[in-house]
């Protein structure tokens, strides 16, 4: 049997980023419970998260804003917490902050450690928090889980992919491994010209030593499967093909399946099942992560089916009445798991993703 490590979120239940953020840690219980009524924990080895060594957390947070941060722990705003992002509509400070946000980072630590010791994946569906900056809080994310957890694993291996394929572009990774060869990051995402953090073009390569080991593909509103598809199976996975990784961290953020109230994707569960399909073809162990998803009802389908394809153990589309009578009290109501049908995208949408493509193939070092 593959052994797989999975972080019991239960921890995180009781944390709220305030009644009007669209970020509910509820969608972690939901998640949760939809995948233990589908039989998927009694597959898998739980991990009970704790708190991210500093040492660890130092390698890219600057002392001064973990200082900070920590002080917001107790959920009152000071003005000067202002300049470290900390007191925003996307970054409130509330009680616990400081607390959940190393355990969030420390549970990711805790899947590397468990990849290290000879598991084959782990996931953190805690995790994901990937727009998190050295010296600031950015887009729902504090302390940045994902470099935590690939730090770690560069303690065991000498190439680590990166892949996220969350709706946002992977802004704090990127920022982290931008001269580090060690480590490709690629991220697809929603174009920086429509949304949020603005950044994550085409001709973003990476610099000095790591030129070459960033790729971004950013797409066009209203991207469907076909485009996505089309475009991971033509320049995504040549460029992993070429970079020959050791380990894979994956940040699913599950924004980016149509209905997400933040986001403009018109994705299925099908272009994450054949992202899914292909990391896991790889034969590599593989650290899997959440990220963003607002729609809670996308989060628990997409995330359950990533458990099942981590596990190997296939589930069929049914939602069970008791889950569905739970999640109605959140307002979740999903009456299937799986996308059937793939969504396609307009001429206009597929002329930009080819432009982009062509771009990609014809200048990115690890494509030529
Ligand atoms: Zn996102």
């Amino acid at each position: 049997m593959v052994r797989v490590g999975f972080i019991d979120t239960s921890p995180f239940w009781k944390y709220s980023y305030g009644e009007y953020h669209p970020l509910k840690m509820y969608r972690l219980y939901l998640t949760q419970e939809l995948q233990r009524a589908k039989g998927l924990l009694e597959e898998v080895e739980i991990l009970y998260p704790k708190m991210a060594d500093m040492g660890l957390i130092k390698k890219f947070h600057s002392e001064d804003y973990l200082r900070v941060l920590e002080l917001a722990d107790e959920g009152d705003w000071r003005d000067y917490m202002i300049y470290y992002g900390l007191g925003t509509g996307d970054c409130p400070v509330v009680k616990g902050i400081y607390t959940a946000s190393l355990l969030s980072a420390g549970a990711s630590q805790l899947c590397a450690e468990y990849i290290i010791k000879g598991g084959k994946y782990a996931f953190n569906m805690a995790g994901g928090l990937h727009h998190a900056m050295p010296d600031r809080a950015s887009g729902f994310c504090y302390i940045n889980d994902p470099v935590i957890a690939i730090f770690k694993l560069l303690q065991n291996f000498k190439r680590v992919l990166y892949l996220d394929i969350d709706a946002h572009h992977g802004d704090g990774v990127e920022r982290a491994f931008y001269s580090d060869r060690r480590v490709f990051t690629i991220s697809t995402h929603e174009s920086g010209k429509y949304l949020f953090p603005g950044t994550g073009f085409e001709y973003e390569m990476g610099e000095g030593e790591g030129f070459g080991y960033s790729l971004n593909f950013p797409f066009p509103p209203n991207s469907g499967d076909d485009v996505y598809i089309w475009a991971f199976e033509n320049v995504i996975k040549r460029a992993i093909e070429n970079f020959k990784p050791e380990v894979v961290v994956l940040q699913s953020g599950a924004d980016a399946l149509k209905g997400d109230p933040l986001t403009h994707w018109n994705l299925t569960t099908n272009s994450y099942i054949t992202v899914y399909d292909f990391v896991l073809s790889l034969g590599i162990p593989v650290l899997a992560l959440g990220g963003g998803g607002y729609n809670v009802g996308n989060v628990c389908r997409l995330w359950t089916i990533l458990l099942s394809k981590l596990t190997g153990k296939a589930i069929d589309d049914q939602v069970p009445e008791e889950w569905k009578e739970r999640a109605r009290r959140y307002g979740v109501n999903i009456e299937k798991i799986f996308d059937f049908e793939t969504t396609t995208s307009s001429s206009t949408v597929w002329d930009e993703v080819k432009r982009v493509a062509d771009y990609l193939l014809q200048n990115h070092p690890i494509l030529k």
